[in-house]
């Protein structure tokens, strides 16, 4: 590298190596423009500089893109420019074509394409041209038509020259240079001034007709659109007038009380101007201006648009308000014709918060406000305790309340009884919420116990009735109670008169059967007799009471025993009544044998007597016949008795 030549200044640092200006033309000593590629190696290429007219070598090593550079090292700045500016003159002058850009109209955010790029040919053509104002750098001909070209190398055609143009309708295309690169051949140079370099229309008289047919188009629109702004400005206008003379109410009391609770109720309620947009009087929407500030944006910077959000959401705004959060210029001076002292929620918002800021509420910032963290963080503290206490003092309430109600005693005992002191606790009920101790807690519980005194049919309490005028249904619950017990004893008494009286009649029903049972066989004063013995000796009592007070197995036991009897008393009247002896002798041996097989299967049968009956009358195949009849002497008897041995109890082991 050359070291002499490498400290001169481009402009278009472009394919230079930044050691040294790197030119692809010089100007020969017949003042030609020559390319590198065209003349000699070194100081043999006999060039100057297009820039500074100081002499050049032509470097034309293996190694690099050929170039000329300065032969003595010196600061050359526009050689390129001044180069590329000639070139391109020389260019068109030889050339017969040249490609004309497409033709766009554009006015605003409309545009239509007035031509396609062409080709132009051309007979004519001239450099630098004196038009009286104006020098194009060449002006071309062809099919009878004048066309001007700028070449721009560096410095794009200003709006001045713009106007000339267009003042006398002279169509011109500037062709845009900066980006052509530097070291090319020339034939390439040639090819992007002509053709391929960006180019477009600096005046066309078909673009100017479109433009303003174009403008006129946009002014129409631009009309149609203000009309439609002013008719809808004038609704919303119409609408914000009649909500600007709706009076304010007042808000929930809740923003009132935490502004207090947060310690700055001072703050609230201030008069300010315009603020009639808001639903709710200034104490309403400045408590909850205040809470949003100094509670839930601590710390936080906020504007008068996030303010405004807040309230928005919290509906502090009258409904025409809420619709907008920017108010456009055009709307406020509308509506500060319609309304008088119309002002926007933004900047009430804001004299707002710069009169907190006066009071150092909040502190003013680069773009808003803002309240202390640590501030925000005691009043929300603040708060939180003051709101918890108030629930406690309202639930209490609530509960005497409802006590009284279900007592049905007059509520307004409640307000009074809220700030008696309790005889031991030491304080008034209220005086106990608002701290929340375990003494609230106490009396909490008693009062769930008193509730369920209150309720009819319910337990009375003994004990304390925490001053409350309750003594008296106290007395009507415990006079109730009683009443109940009183009820249940007498209820359980008749009831066991009733079975006494019930068991009685049984056991003397059952006498009297008897009675009646034992008169048919035994005839009346025997049957008497019978009976007397037999209900006397089950207790060792009268007849007259152990008539009435036979039980289930006494009963039982007599009519077995009344059973039997009939049976002997029946076999002797058999015998006595039989007319021949042998015949009567068998039949009492008969009947003998058969009462024992019956006696015997009862017992096998466990008492059953149905079962009993069923096996003596049933025919048994070992006998050939049913063992009532077999029976009529001893043997046969045993036989029938070994038979019922066998036979299984059955029923018995269930
Ligand atoms: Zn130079």
């Amino acid at each position: 590298m050359d070291g002499l030549a490498n400290s001169c200044q481009s402009r278009v640092p472009l394919q230079s190596d930044g050691e040294d200006v790197r030119l692809p033309y010089g100007i020969t000593e017949d003042d030609r423009l020559a390319h590198v590629t065209e003349v000699a190696s070194g100081l043999a290429c006999g060039c100057r500089c297009p820039g500074c007219g100081e002499r050049l070598v032509a470097r034309r090593g293996a190694n690099k893109v050929h170039h000329f550079a300065h032969h003595v090292h010196r600061a050359c700045a526009g050689a390129w420019e001044t180069t590329l500016h000639r070139l391109a003159k020389e260019a068109v002058l030889e050339a017969r074509e040249i490609l004309l850009p497409k033709a766009v109209a554009k006015v605003g955010d409309l545009s239509a394409d007035v031509a396609a790029a062409t080709m132009f040919i051309y007979e004519a053509s001239e450099a630098e041209v004196d038009l009286g104002d104006l020098r194009p750098d060449a002006v071309i001909t062809g099919r009878g038509r004048q066309l001007l070209l700028e070449f721009h190398v560096s410095h794009p055609c200003g709006s001045e020259k713009i106007a000339r143009l267009r003042t006398r309708n002279l169509a011109t295309v500037e062709i845009d240079l900066p980006r052509v690169p530097r070291l090319l051949p020339r034939g390439e140079h040639v090819e992007q001034i002509l053709r391929t370099a960006p180019r477009h229309w600096l005046h066309n008289a078909k673009v100017a007709a479109e433009e303003d047919r174009l403008r006129l188009i946009a002014e129409r629109m631009t009309e149609l659109e203000q009309r439609r702004r002013n008719r809808l400005y004038g609704r919303i206008a119409d609408e914000v007038a009649a909500a600007w003379r709706e009076p304010t109410r007042r808000g929930h009391r809740g923003w009132l009380t935490r502004a207090a609770d947060a310690g700055f109720g001072e703050f609230t309620g201030v008069p300010m101007p315009g603020d009639r947009c808001f639903a709710f009087d200034a104490a309403t929407w400045q408590a909850a201006f205040v809470f949003y500030a100094v509670v839930a944006a601590a710390g936080h910077t906020f504007t008068a648009e996030n303010a405004l959000s807040y309230l928005q959401r919290q509906g502090m705004l009258k409904e025409p308000f809420k619709l907008r959060r920017n108010w456009e210029p055009e709307l406020e001076a509308h509506l500060r014709e319609r309304v008088g002292g119309f002002r926007s929620p933004i900047e009430v918002i804001a004299d707002y918060a710069t009169w907190l800021a006066e009071r150092g509420v909040v502190e003013r910032t680069q773009t808003g406000w803002r309240a202390d963290h640590e501030r925000g963080w005691e009043a929300k503290a603040r708060i939180d305790v003051a709101e918890a206490a108030r629930k406690r003092e309202t639930d209490l309430r609530a509960k005497v309340i409802f006590l009284l109600k279900v007592a049905q005693l007059p509520t307004r005992l409640a307000e009074p009884w809220m700030d008696r002191v309790l005889p031991g606790f030491g304080e008034s009920p209220r005086a106990l919420a608002q701290a929340g101790s375990d003494c609230f807690e106490n009396v909490l519980r008693r009062l769930r116990e008193l509730e369920r005194m209150a309720w009819a049919g319910g337990a009375p309490v003994s004990g304390d009735l925490l001053g409350l005028p309750l003594e008296e249904l106290r007395r009507t619950r415990q006079a109730e109670a009683n009443a109940r017990q009183e009820t249940q004893r007498r209820i359980r008494e008749d009831f066991q008169a009733q079975t006494r009286e019930r068991r009685r009649k049984e056991s003397s029903d059952f006498v009297d059967a008897l009675l009646a049972e034992a008169a048919l066989f035994m005839g009346e004063v025997d049957g008497l007799a019978w009976v007397e013995h037999a209900v006397r000796g089950g207790g060792g009592t009268t007849f007259d009471e152990g008539r009435l007070g036979l039980d289930r197995v006494m009963q039982e036991r007599i009519k077995g025993a009344l059973d039997d009897e009939r049976r002997r008393i029946e076999l002797i009247r058999h015998v006595e009544t039989s007319r021949h002896g042998e015949e009567a002798a068998m039949t009492v041996e008969t009947l003998r044998c058969r009462q024992e097989l019956e006696t015997r299967a009862l017992r096998h049968f466990s008492g059953n007597a149905d079962k009993s009956r069923l096996w003596l009358r049933t025919t048994q195949p070992a006998l050939g016949r049913s063992p009532w009849t077999h029976a009529v002497d001893e043997r046969r008897r045993d036989e029938c008795l070994r038979l019922l041995d066998a036979a299984l109890p059955k029923g018995k082991r269930r």
